[in-house]
């Protein structure tokens, strides 16, 4: 089972989701384009009907800062009853977003319970690796947390700046971080041709999670989903490109290795 965060600390060009950056404002531009009657208004809050919408995405095309109306508000409880729904077919919960660490505090305490009530769930992380996961004050999630699969998008400094707005230093500390800890599970990267310099990242991050069970998954960049005038500007690999960046984590000792 998949749980989806809202907001993040990273703004990546390439955002597959960018209407889970930000969270709603509440301006209620979004419920005046909603033909299906799928939002209202409660005490100041844009309410989400999920049976009534189609799907049709024009709240998130009008939402003026890129959020979306289409969230729910769950306390732990309201997930512990949805999981306990699907237990019997899934193998785990992973929280992503967004950037899921951002509520570090909930997800401790929901994947403690996870843990009390069905012990053969596995409880993963899917991050950016944005904030310093060795700070005491995360001690409780990392040691709650069976597993993370971290985000790769640039090994070199300026590179990561352009393309997310923020340094990478924290992130390549969580790498070597949880492997350390043997917590890592996967690391990906998305590749996108020209702009970034992808044999440098694939070749950094293979030599730190060699020898090892981790899975390096090479990602082709794709405009799906992207903003508009970023999908004009940004362009995706060819298989060729994808299968010589494979083949430098493999000569790398990196023993799995995924391109999707
Ligand atoms: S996607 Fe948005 S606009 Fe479309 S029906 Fe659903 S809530 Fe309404
Ligand atoms: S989702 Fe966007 S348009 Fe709708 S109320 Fe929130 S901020 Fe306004």
């Amino acid at each position: 089972m998949a749980i989806f965060f809202q907001k993040c600390n990273f703004n990546c060009e390439y955002c597959h989701n960018p209407e889970t950056i930000k969270e709603c404002i509440n301006c209620k531009k979004c419920i005046e384009v909603c033909e299906s009657k799928a939002l209202s208004e409660e005490n100041e809050i844009i309410c989400w009907d999920n049976k009534k919408c189609c799907d049709c995405d024009q709240c998130i095309k009008t939402c003026p800062i890129d959020s979306s109306p289409k969230t729910i508000k769950y306390s732990i409880t309201d997930l512990l009853q949805e999981i306990e729904r699907v237990k019997f077919f899934i193998k785990g919960i992973t929280v992503s977003g967004g950037e899921s660490s951002l509520n570090f505090e909930f997800i401790t305490a929901l994947f403690k319970k996870v843990k009390e009530l069905w012990p053969h769930l596995d409880c993963f992380v899917d991050t950016n690796g944005g904030v310093d996961f060795q700070l005491e004050v995360y001690k409780e999630f990392v040691e709650t947390t069976d597993a993370f699969m971290l985000d790769i998008k640039a090994w070199d400094l300026e590179e990561h700046r352009a393309l997310t707005g923020v340094s990478n230093e924290n992130v390549i500390k969580n790498l070597i971080y949880l492997k350390s800890i043997n917590k890592l599970f996967e690391v990906r990267t998305v590749v996108v041709k020209d702009v970034l310099n992808n044999a440098l990242t694939v070749k950094n991050v293979s030599k730190i999670i060699s020898d090892g069970a981790i899975r390096y998954k090479i990602i082709k960049y794709r405009s799906f989903g992207v903003r508009l005038d970023r999908a004009e500007k940004l362009r995706s690999p060819s298989k060729e490109e994808l299968m010589e960046l494979e083949k430098l984590a493999k000569s790398l000792n990196v023993k799995s290795t995924l391109i999707i």
